[in-house]
């Protein structure tokens, strides 16, 4: 078991605070002396001997780590940025069967993906929730509703009724439903089932970190593998600090290359000639004020102009709409007038808005690549078309040089990746212990149901300051599992803990002390952006001017606070 070591660094009482940009420490400040949890798992790393080393702690790095550490291998797993600070963090967050896949009939896909959603709905009912889709057919739809109701019960069956049955539904319907739905061209429209994640994609992520750390495994990030060469049957790692640019070296008897977009660059190097390779598809999504009814949440589903299905999905009180599918040569990528005009125009005229969107009303965006997975002998993917391209995963292992590549994939084909990449770790001669598939999932419902008495019992969520927001002991629990309990002892015995810390966040100040503790912050972005989704729900010039962000970045960084907020806004205004 690897303990979360962070030092405390101090607690309410200790700052006051007295005005904006100015925390003052009274008493406990933070021992620069101790070592932090990441520190920890750094000097693990150097010179250490592992049976695994994983690079890249994307979704696909993270859930291997889980898996291999959960099954007794010792493991070490690292990212060049921070956990799921790539791709897993620009995702739709949804967590699907893949309706619309079915319109290439990758019938193996879709039935591959329902059973992981399935099991994911299972393991994870606080984080990952049943939501329905509610797809509005016009006259330029490529299907009329009744053949999509038709696709909806294959799509459902597909997925042996893991979720509630489809609908069809006439125009008024879809009306009622929605009244931000323009039908003014509708012919009806279909509800079908999926889930979604409730917090973030990067987040989820984290939380299969967590899984390998408390199993045992070395894990952090900011740190890049340089270089890697086999010695005697080990492969010896380069390792770079990114935050301090300290150089080691580290061992491992085999090595998983999870570095998703990236994974043929690591390939080449070892000379690991390989089945399959990478393509990009880029995706972006606008973050706006929330469009659909907070009566529930319910994802909006639409053909654009290209007959390409896209979404507005619910983010707490915000609507997340996307995404896009362009075909790009470099995975690095970001939101430009044309993506923005593109969404916003298809959005603006499937919608009854009192005033159409415009730029001004985006409070953030994603951008990113898929990963998709082609042959490297270009025996597929050249004559399909690009949009229909599969989102299948492919796991390629390398017994000569000890290495496994995991190629594309999706967040929710998480649990399937985790199991194949440790199948093929054991076929490399790392013995493992049986799969007790405790390497995932939410703690067990009486120890839920044992918080949420506690919980009542101190009247927590008498404390939600704002309305609209959900209680505060469903977010919390969602948010920290096991660590829940940590958060009420701390606000039973000092109440300002249980205080919104910064303005329209919703973030108590009890929240930012473990986040320290235990969640490996090392920039502010780390928090704003994956661990919490601040950054994507809350407008930027809330942020700059909230009295709190000084006090968020101390609790953090203790005295290195005001260059962490100074780095976090040069990165933000690109400079
Ligand atoms: C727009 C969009 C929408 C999507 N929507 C969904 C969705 O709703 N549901 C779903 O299930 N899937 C979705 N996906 C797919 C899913 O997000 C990706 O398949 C998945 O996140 C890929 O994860 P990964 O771990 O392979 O890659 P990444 O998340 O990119 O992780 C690879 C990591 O490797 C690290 N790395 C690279 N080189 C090195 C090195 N030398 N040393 C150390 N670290 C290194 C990188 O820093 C990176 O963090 C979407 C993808 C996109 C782009």
């Amino acid at each position: 078991m690897v303990a979360d070591s962070t030092p405390n660094p101090t607690r309410s009482g200790d700052v006051t605070n007295l005005k904006h940009g100015q925390v003052e420490v009274v008493a406990g400040h933070c021992d620069a002396s101790d070592m932090s949890l990441r520190q920890t798992n750094i000097a693990r790393l150097r010179n250490g001997l592992f049976d695994v080393l994983v690079v890249g702690a994307g979704i696909n790095g993270a859930v291997s780590a889980a898996a291999l550490a959960g099954r007794g291998a010792s493991v070490a797993l690292i990212d060049r940025g921070d956990f799921a600070s790539f791709t897993s963090q620009e995702s739709s967050n949804l967590v699907w069967g893949g309706f619309k896949y079915l319109e290439n009939y990758e019938v193996p896909l879709v039935y591959g993906l329902s059973k992981s959603r399935n099991r994911l709905m299972k393991a994870y009912p606080d984080n990952i929730k049943e939501i329905s889709f509610l797809a509005t057919l016009d006259d330029s739809a490529p299907y009329k509703p009744w053949l999509a109701a038709l696709g909806a019960s294959a799509y459902w069956t597909i997925g042996m009724f893991g979720t509630k049955a489809p609908k069809l539904y006439d125009v008024d319907h879809v009306k009622n439903a929605e009244p931000v739905i323009n039908v003014s061209t509708a012919r009806g429209g279909i509800q079908y089932q999926d889930a979604y994640l409730i917090d973030n994609d990067s987040r989820f992520v984290f939380s299969f970190v967590r899984s390998a750390l408390v199993a045992g495994a070395a894990a952090a990030n900011y740190v890049e593998l340089v270089s890697a060469e086999r010695q005697d049957g080990l492969w010896v790692a380069q390792l770079r600090n990114v935050d301090t640019g300290e150089e080691f070296t580290t061992s491992a008897r085999t090595i998983v290359n999870a570095a998703g977009p990236f994974v043929d660059g690591l390939n080449a190097g070892w000379n690991n000639q390989t089945d399959h390779r990478i393509v990009y598809s880029k995706g972006i999504h606008l973050i706006v004020p929330r469009l659909t009814t907070t009566k529930h949440d319910r994802v909006l589903a639409f053909f654009d102009d290209t007959d390409r299905l896209f979404y507005v999905i619910p983010m707490g009180r915000r609507s997340v709409i996307g995404t896009t599918d362009t075909r790009v040569d470099e995975p690095f990528t970001q939101v430009d007038d044309e993506d923005r005009n593109f969404l916003l125009d298809q959005i603006n005229a499937r919608l009854d808005l009192d005033t159409p969107l415009t730029a001004d009303d985006i409070i953030a965006d994603r951008s990113g690549v898929r990963p998709l997975v082609v042959r490297a002998d270009g025996g597929d993917g050249r004559d399909i078309e690009w949009t229909a391209m599969s989102r299948k995963h492919e796991i390629e292992r390398n017994d000569e040089l000890a290495i496994v590549t995991v190629f594309g994939g999706k967040l929710t084909d998480c649990l399937n990746v985790g199991e194949e990449v440790a199948a093929d770790i054991e076929k490399l001669g790392v013995a493992l212990e049986r799969d007790k598939e405790n390497w995932f999932g939410e703690p067990a419902k009486a120890t839920r149901d044992e918080f949420y008495r506690q919980a009542k019992l101190m009247k927590l969520d008498d404390l939600r300051s704002k309305p609209d927001t959900e209680p505060l002991s469903v977010r919390l629990w969602r948010r920290y599992g096991l660590r829940a309990f940590d958060l009420l002892e701390e606000i039973r015995s000092d109440p300002a803990m249980g205080e919104d810390i910064m303005g329209s966040a919703d973030y108590l100040r009890a929240e930012l002390y473990v986040a320290a503790d235990s969640e490996m912050i090392v920039k502010l972005d780390d928090f704003m952006r994956r661990r919490s989704k601040i950054d994507q729900v809350v407008p930027d010039a809330d942020i700059r001017n909230s009295p709190g962000l000084f006090e968020v970045a101390t609790i953090l960084f203790g005295d290195d606070a005001q260059r962490r907020i100074d780095e976090y806004y040069a990165t933000k205004d690109g400079a």
